[in-house]
């Protein structure tokens, strides 16, 4: 039965992974309220040129990983591969209205039909930021400054090293691509056959190439900064000098590359080795001729991306997790009435747990299982009296109180769906 089965690189995520996701995500999304980003959500899926026009038919992307199909109507579409097409479709579109720039967070699943491996699934799960209509190397630092944030509240600088480059203005960039490309044309036939196909097509992506005979050949390349028109050099400048002024450490990589025509000046990743082969956490760089390419008004735009499952993987230790109250009636008949305390309780806040049935003693023991706080027992003359005994597990100790005072005993926690403190 194959039906039974959870897709190939799909998984469900529960219990401790589940835990981690959702912190991953809140923290992301609390961090980035608090840097003045407005969270949006995009489709998971849209017409196939959304992604295919800007991303290129030819990039591994659209042309290998990319799930498309046709629905009952007959239209032509692509499970997101990424957050950033859609995002900027929705801008065309009128979704963020005419005051810029904008900063957008967003997050949810993505797609890619790849060989599933550690950190590498069909569906996996990105966290993404945007800045629309600022072509200001401000924009750049406050978008690297946002993920830096993001890993730093995660506990995960230590794990991570941001690497920097930049691609410079269309000018240098169509400069440099001549230069790469008289270089490389001396060594097409040691090339791999994905670096040899791109040299016409997308020669500075064969600076990413992971093929070993192309790492040697790319070693004596011509570097893009020597391209560099003074505009570019500036702007390079001024992004270095925001990061040093914020304290933001990175090493400067000339290799590091968007492949993209659309893409200038910044480029950046924020990298491990603690994952193996899967070294990219948060990728990112600015896209100013994307919107265009869209079909919109020239519009500037840089942003970045970031796996949540690469992240969760990295986190040593989640925060702790809220422990319940769990309400137990004593004796028959007591049930609605300890029913309707634990929902009293869970009114005014309060994390309580009720189990359905069982003795005061399978009650008590699931509850040191569900590692619980406090048990509250409601009898018949405690109801009477309007008390409860209020059971210490932590200190196996035992007392009367007034159900009246009873929220000054309790412990009031965060969250407990999402293990954050409050
Ligand atoms: P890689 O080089 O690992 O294939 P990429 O360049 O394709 O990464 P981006 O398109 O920049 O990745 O996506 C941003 C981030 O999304 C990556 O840095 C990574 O953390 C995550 N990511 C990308 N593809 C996957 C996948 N198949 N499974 C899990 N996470 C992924
Ligand atoms: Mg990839």
């Amino acid at each position: 039965m194959t039906s039974l089965r959870s897709v190939r690189g799909t998984r469900d995520l529960v219990g401790e992974e589940m835990l981690a996701y959702r912190h991953v995500v809140t923290t992301a999304h609390r961090v980035a309220m608090r840097h003045g980003f407005q969270e949006i959500a995009t489709p998971i899926f849209e017409f196939v040129d959304v992604f295919a026009r800007p991303l290129g038919e030819t990039s591994d992307v659209v042309s290998k990983e990319m799930y498309v199909f046709e629905d009952r109507g007959g239209e032509r579409l692509a499970l997101r591969p990424e957050f950033t097409a859609g995002v900027a479709r929705a801008f065309i579109s009128g979704a963020f209205g005419q005051a810029l720039p904008v900063k957008l967070f967003c997050a949810g699943p993505a797609f890619r039909y790849e060989r599933p491996q550690k950190g590498r699934y069909r569906q996996f799960h990105q966290i993404d930021a945007e800045i629309l209509g600022a072509p200001e190397p401000l924009a750049d630092i406050e978008v690297i400054a946002l993920g830096n944030a993001i890993l730093s509240e995660l506990g995960l600088s230590e794990h991570v090293t941001l690497e920097l480059n930049s691609l410079g203005d269309a000018e240098s960039r169509m400069a440099y691509r001549e230069n790469l490309v008289g270089y490389l044309e001396r060594f097409r036939d040691d090339l791999s056959d994905d670096s040899r196909s791109r040299l016409e097509r997308n020669p500075l992506r064969i600076l990413d190439s992971k093929d070993k005979r192309d790492r040697e050949i790319i070693e004596d390349a011509p570097q893009l900064g020597e391209c560099f028109n003074e505009g570019s050099h500036r702007f390079y400048e001024e992004v270095l000098e925001g990061l040093e002024a914020l304290g933001i450490p990175f090493q400067k990589n000339p290799k590091l590359v968007r492949g993209l025509d659309y893409y200038s000046h910044t480029a950046f990743e924020f990298t491990t080795k603690s994952l193996g082969a899967q070294g990219a956490v948060l990728a990112g760089g600015r896209y100013d001729g994307l919107i265009k390419t869209l079909g919109g008004q020239d519009t500037a735009g840089i942003g970045w991306a970031a796996g949540v499952e690469r992240l969760s993987m990295l986190i040593e230790a989640l925060p702790e997790r809220a422990r319940p109250i769990v309400v137990v009636p004593m004796g028959d008949g007591m049930e609605l009435e300890a029913l309707k305390l634990a929902s009293d309780l869970r009114a005014q806040g309060f994390f309580v747990e009720y189990g359905f049935k069982g003795r005061v003693g399978q009650r008590l023991k699931r509850a040191s299982q569900q590692n619980a706080r406090f048990a509250l027992m409601l009898g018949e003359d405690e109801l009477a009296a309007g008390k409860v005994q209020l059971r210490d597990l932590d200190a196996g100790e035992q007392l009367e109180v007034d159900r009246a005072a009873l929220g000054e005993h309790l412990p009031r926690q965060g969250n407990p769906a999402t293990s954050e403190s409050a």
